[in-house]
């Protein structure tokens, strides 16, 4: 089997409730999404998206997307889609760096060997764990009582884990954090994520204030030393997720003590290969993990699910259902919540079909 054409489609993405918030004053209103379809040889087709989180969250935009894949089209056109290391070598050897590049197309060749083995991705990835995924809800940033409201309305949903975007003035990030904690009943997690946005000394001055409720720290500075110091000067559980993009930050991290959870985003690392590298060598150091992406919709949404599912329970710490915070389904077949927890499809691949209507004709393709 070879590639014999790839095409790449751009959907917008507009968020339910209108706007997404977090950290130092970043918001974004429509996603920029990217879908990529590798075309075989022998008529099949496999599918991957890659959504940044707006261009100013991870060094990742939607054009740039775009471009990238334009840039390894050469390289690809020809190979066997199936052959999942040699494909991930040649795009590295083809283009270094711009891991959220290759993911939208390592996990379209996920979604192609599941359709030739008859697998889902779930099962290549070594078979489900439990009846479903347990899902977080991100609460974006806002003033702390909508903040307090917005967790009360989402736990209706199902939802038993919330992640508060602070990351902003410290005085009122404790805030937001006392009155979420306020009203969290048995069972219920929540998550503080700075997102980078605080200075240690900030930092150190919310830790210090909350010390005393049950809430886990995510990400607080920018820099994985500014993360350690705070990390060495609390008590509270601690995740990392910005600083961990790959093995070398992971090992890294572990040897140090600096985390208690990682964050795993499938295009942060380049894709679901790399992903489940990281995912397996948690498994391994008995680390949990978010398992998520920075956005997405349906087809991300499904990816998630299936690397997700095939993740030890005990390790699972939370995941992301995308396809509910936006207006628009770009494929159907992928997960759909149900109180507060998703499932990954047993059809082969991804368990997706997209919406041409809604892809649109491609803004590339090349052949
Ligand atoms: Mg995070």
């Amino acid at each position: 089997m070879k590639i014999s054409a790839i095409r790449v489609y751009q959907v917008d993405l507009p968020l339910v409730e209108g706007r997404y918030s977090w950290s130092e004053g970043k918001y974004v209103e429509v996603f920029d999404s990217t879908v990529v379809e590798l075309v075989t040889d022998d008529g099949l087709s496999g599918y991957g998206e890659v959504c940044p989180l707006g261009p100013f969250y991870l060094p990742a935009f939607g054009p740039g997307a775009r471009a990238g894949i334009g840039e390894l089209s050469a390289t690809l056109l020809g190979q066997d889609p199936t052959a999942l290391g040699p494909i991930n070598q040649l795009m590295d050897m083809a283009l270094l760096g711009h891991p959220y590049v290759k993911s939208a197309i390592d996990m379209a060749c996920w979604d192609l060997l599941g359709k030739v083995t008859g697998k889902s991705v779930c099962d290549l990835m070594g078979g489900k764990f439990g009846d479903s995924v347990t899902l977080y809800r991100a609460i974006s940033q806002r003033p702390t009582d909508e903040m307090a409201e917005n967790v009360a309305a989402h736990r209706k949903d199902g939802y038993t884990r919330f992640q508060l975007k602070v990351g902003g003035n410290p005085g009122d990030d404790i805030d937001r954090i006392h009155a979420v904690a306020d009203i969290l009943t048995e069972g219920e997690v929540l998550v503080a994520d700075a997102n980078t946005g605080w200075r240690v000394d900030d930092a150190i001055r919310v830790v210090n204030a909350v010390r005393d409720r049950d809430v886990y720290i995510e990400q607080p500075c920018r820099s994985y030393e500014h993360c350690l110091t705070v990390r060495r000067r609390t008590s509270l559980p601690f995740i990392l997720d910005e600083n961990i993009d790959g093995i070398d930050a992971l090992l890294r991290g572990h040897a140090d003590g600096a985390m208690d959870v990682i964050n795993l985003k499938i295009s942060k690392v380049g894709g679901l290969t790399r992903a489940r590298q990281i995912r397996d060598l948690c498994v391994t150091l008995n680390l949990p993990m978010t398992i998520e992406d920075s956005w997405g919709g349906d087809i991300i949404t499904a990816a998630i699910a299936h690397l997700a599912h095939s993740t030890p329970e005990w390790l699972r710490f939370s995941a992301t259902d995308f396809n509910s915070y936006v207006t628009v389904r770009n494929a159907s077949g992928a997960p759909t919540r149900t109180a507060g927890h998703m499932k990954a499809s047993d059809e082969p691949g991804l368990g997706i079909t997209p919406d041409m209507a809604v892809l649109g004709k491609p803004v590339a393709e090349y052949t």
